[in-house]
């Protein structure tokens, strides 16, 4: 049995992600800030009690992140996908970008995080059958698809954890960890907003494709959610 280790799973993609798997007959760690406060959580866990396992984990807290590690020190961790993100203040358009605790804040959680998560765990990845690693990215955080400017502090954020991302699946290559950057598609969740293109069901779909088709050539690779690249 394959075992998945998913950030951010209480709502949003990470929950629909976490189902799937478990749907597939994954086993799951599923993290989340409160579990608890998830309705849809612990459903899943009266689904699936033998094959759900629910951690609290808010991803901004590094001592946290080591704790769970140690906790779940002799697992075998076949994917791990770090999911959990935050968009921070919108529309704050050039001239008025001061805020500059909210932009750390941001970064924290969507470029320092995956980082500090994947050492953690890495052990316990490079000691399972599959060995991926899948952070979710955003097509905003590429240079080269940037048409529309704005969009700061999300956008840097994005294009940080990139370059986290092309490094540890350089440096992870000798132990046979496939570390990619996934794009979930423009997805109908609280970030995603009500005007997006797919449901979270869809995007789930493609990003497990996405995941399961993995191959040493993808190593590094900015996986857009139909399986193409995306520039960086
Ligand atoms: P949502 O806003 O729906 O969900 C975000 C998830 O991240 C929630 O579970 C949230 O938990 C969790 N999270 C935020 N901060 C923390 C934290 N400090 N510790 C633990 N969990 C945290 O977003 P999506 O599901 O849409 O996005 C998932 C990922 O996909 C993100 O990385 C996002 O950047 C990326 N993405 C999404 C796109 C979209 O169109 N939706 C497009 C491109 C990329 P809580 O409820 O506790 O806040």
């Amino acid at each position: 049995m394959k075992t998945a280790l998913i950030t951010g799973t209480n709502r949003g993609i990470g929950l629909e992600l976490t189902r799937q798997l478990l749907e597939d007959g994954w086993r799951v760690h599923a993290t989340a800030r409160d579990p608890e406060e998830s309705a849809e959580l612990k459903a899943l866990t009266f689904a699936h009690p033998d094959t759900l396992q629910l951690h609290a984990l808010d991803v901004a807290d590094a001592e946290a992140i080591r704790a769970l590690s140690d906790q779940l020190a002799e697992e075998s961790i076949d994917w791990l996908i770090n999911n959990a993100g935050v968009y921070g203040p919108r529309g704050v358009a050039f001239g008025n970008v001061h805020d500059v605790e909210a932009w750390l804040e941001v970064f924290r959680i969507n470029s320092i995080a995956p980082m500090l998560i994947m050492q953690a765990f890495a052990e316990q990845i490079a000691r399972s059958e599959e060995k991926k690693i899948g952070i979710l990215s955003s097509k905003v955080g590429s240079m080269g698809d940037n048409g529309s400017g704005g969009g700061y502090i999300y956008r840097s954020s994005k294009a940080a954890v990139n370059a986290v991302i092309k490094s540890a699946s350089i440096d992870l290559e000798a132990r046979g960890i496939n570390v990619v950057a996934l794009h979930p598609g423009w997805v109908l969740t609280d970030m995603g907003g009500p005007n997006a293109e797919i449901t979270t069901a869809q995007s789930a779909e493609g990003l497990r494709r996405n995941m399961a088709d993995l191959t040493e050539a993808d190593r590094g690779r900015f996986i857009d959610i139909d399986g193409t690249t995306i520039p960086w």
